[in-house]
């Protein structure tokens, strides 16, 4: 029997996470719970050592690899307990003396709190003075730091890094939400995390690529779980791993590698953002929340400079079924989440709702 997920009308999802998944991703998730690779057994009830099951983690192990191009000297596990659990990971296996974070939000920090539990840290440089409206340049970095910590993408405020920043010390990155979304160097990075559920996958998993040679030097008695080196040396499978979000997260990336790969969605998602932040910049009805040079190809926030209007553009924004446009409790507003599976045409339908309610209020 052939298993089709039906969604009656078609719903743009501008989930800020856990977000949108391609469909044919979906449908392929949905056989695997009742038949996993032609096994007549569903992917949730066999065990993780099974051939089948090894199989596909080697397979989306090797998808990482490819799809961000990484040289042969990182290694790469899945995890769980989400991107915060590497808040405290990191600096349990790098932080010997002192660590330096960037705090560019609510994300970082968290990162910075559990660092400073584990020994000096320093924030060098931080966007808190304006509301994380902007990414911090032209700091100086220390050379006696372990290692410097940055967040990528800053899925709550809306800002993204275009350049990372460069120094001999080791950089780490919380890639949660744009990895896979946009090509980078990975040589400039010793550690890589990204909690799944954004371009990636399901909730559940979370990505870590590390660098061999970052690890063992701080003379800390790390727990076992908690201990890169520990997920390193058995593939993922010290204990059972989140086998379901795991092949999840691998159809999508076997999706994004059949499309064309990181230079392809870059592309489209290069495109969407700008269709996106065009109307904003030309529609007199919105503002953008942050220094344009900064802003986040992956989360656009804007509000409304006529906050009466708010139940007018709110009742077109649902007529045209698009969900998950609410803005974060921290910023307000409105914030676009414009992952890798989002259509361009769901931006199109987003771009040509706020030029009927420009129409009908400006
Ligand atoms: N870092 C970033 C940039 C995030 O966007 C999020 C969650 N959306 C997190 C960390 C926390 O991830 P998790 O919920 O997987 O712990």
């Amino acid at each position: 029997m052939e298993t089709t997920i039906m969604t009656a009308t078609k719903v743009h999802n501008f989930s800020a996470g856990p977000s949108i998944l391609p469909q044919e991703v979906l449908q392929k998730a949905a056989e695997a719970c009742t038949n996993f690779a032609g096994t007549n057994l569903s992917l949730l009830e066999v065990s993780h050592r099974s051939k089948e099951v090894v199989a596909m983690a080697d397979n989306a192990t090797a998808l990482v690899k490819e799809l961000l191009d990484l040289p042969n000297d990182y290694d790469v596990v899945f995890l769980q307990g989400g991107a915060s659990t590497q808040f405290l990971m990191v600096p349990f296996n790098l932080l010997k003396s002192k660590a330096a974070y960037v705090n560019t939000g609510a994300w970082s920090t968290k990162a910075i709190k559990e660092a400073k539990g584990m020994g000096t840290t320093e924030v060098i440089a931080s966007s808190e003075d304006d509301n994380f409206t902007y990414i911090p340049k032209g700091y100086t970095i220390p050379a006696d730091t372990d290692y410097l910590h940055i967040t990528s993408n800053n899925t709550i405020y809306g800002t993204q890094y275009q350049n990372f920043p460069e120094s001999n010390i080791p950089l780490v990155v919380d890639m949660s939400s744009d990895i896979f979304s946009r090509q980078f160097n990975p040589n400039q990075f010793s550690l890589i995390y990204a909690g799944a559920q954004k371009n990636m996958g399901p909730a559940g998993v979370t990505l870590a690529i590390i660098k061999k040679g970052v690890l063992g030097k701080t003379e800390r008695k790390i727990p076992t779980m908690l201990n890169y080196q520990t997920h390193i040396d058995k593939e993922s499978m010290f204990n059972t791993p989140p086998v379901f979000a795991m092949y999840v997260s691998m159809l999508t990336m076997e999706w994004l590698k059949n499309n064309g790969g990181v230079a392809w969605v870059e592309a489209r998602n290069k495109q969407k953002a700008d269709m996106l932040y065009g109307e904003l910049d030309s529609n007199p009805l919105f503002v953008t929340t942050v220094k344009p040079e900064d802003r986040s190809r992956m989360n656009a926030t804007f509000l409304l400079k006529d906050n009466s209007l708010e139940e007018e553009f709110n009742k077109l924004v649902k007529e045209a079924n698009i969900s998950g446009l609410k803005g974060h409790r921290s910023v307000g507003g409105y914030r676009a989440s414009m992952y890798n599976a989002l259509p361009p045409e769901s931006v199109q339908v987003l771009v040509d709702v706020m030029k009927e309610f420009g129409r009908k209020f400006g």
